[in-house]
């Protein structure tokens, strides 16, 4: 069994190589490891090990970890955010990589004291089961949004299809990239939309080469602890 710090290491790596296949620079990639599925100690190793963002999908594991570690972190919400708990999260949140409704961005507004960094959730793939704005609609959504004084949006986040199939994954992350581009061309005050969200244990690697600026990942950094998964 490895060690956290060897995984990353071993995770660095491969994002370097995949860096240098895309002619990019290692420092435009943010690793997010997301602990969701382990304890504070493990986080803590996390922690440890030189990484400072971490990721967490529910607020039971948000208030759990950032209890134990707080300041220590900046902590990325990567999961579907009910309007109701927003009041719960907002607090203690760096980023959300979330952000997929109007009615969500609503409660935000009213809830947040300061400026929240959110990334819109775009459904690219167009899987009825992955929530997210549909790729046309995103455009307008983040227009719409410019209402809202307290929602800046830094980037575009997306999830591919869990298949083996290489090219399906990396079209996804293309339109991903490209989508952005458009929007961030659009020069909105409220939207600098320069970031992407996207890879995860599975899929980083090709996530890296089509512009992925934050990689979220799980399992291949901190594994499962028993009777955790998830
Ligand atoms: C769990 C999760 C991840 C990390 O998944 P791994 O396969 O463990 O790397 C990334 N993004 C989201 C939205 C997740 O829910």
């Amino acid at each position: 069994m490895s060690t956290v710090a060897e995984r990353l290491n071993d995770i660095q790596q491969q994002i370097n190589e995949a860096c240098r296949r895309a002619g990019r620079s290692p420092e435009e990639v943010t690793i997010v490891a997301v602990t969701k599925s382990v304890g504070p100690e493990r986080a803590r190793e996390v922690i440890n090990a030189g990484i400072r963002e971490l990721g967490e999908n529910r607020n039971e594991g948000l208030d759990q970890k950032h209890s134990a570690i707080g300041s220590d972190a900046r902590w990325h919400f990567i999961g579907s955010l009910q309007s109701r708990k927003v009041r719960d999260i907002i607090g203690r949140i760096d980023f959300l990589h979330s952000l997929d409704r109007g009615s969500l961005a609503k409660e935000i507004q009213k809830r947040a004291e300061q400026p929240v960094d959110c990334f819109v959730q775009v459904n690219v793939s167009g899987e009825a089961s992955k929530s997210g704005v549909a790729p046309e609609a995103t455009a307008d959504f983040i227009r719409m949004l410019g209402a809202y004084d307290k929602i800046r949006i830094v980037g575009l986040m997306t999830m591919a299809p869990n298949t083996d199939d290489e090219e399906v994954i990396r079209r996804t992350f293309r339109g991903l990239r490209e989508l952005r581009d458009e929007i961030s061309s659009l020069g909105l005050p409220n939207a600098p939309c320069t970031e992407l969200s996207m890879g995860m244990s599975n899929d980083f690697g090709i996530a890296v080469e089509e512009g992925a600026t934050f990689v979220r990942i799980g399992t291949a950094i901190v594994g499962y602890e028993s009777g955790e998964r998830s």
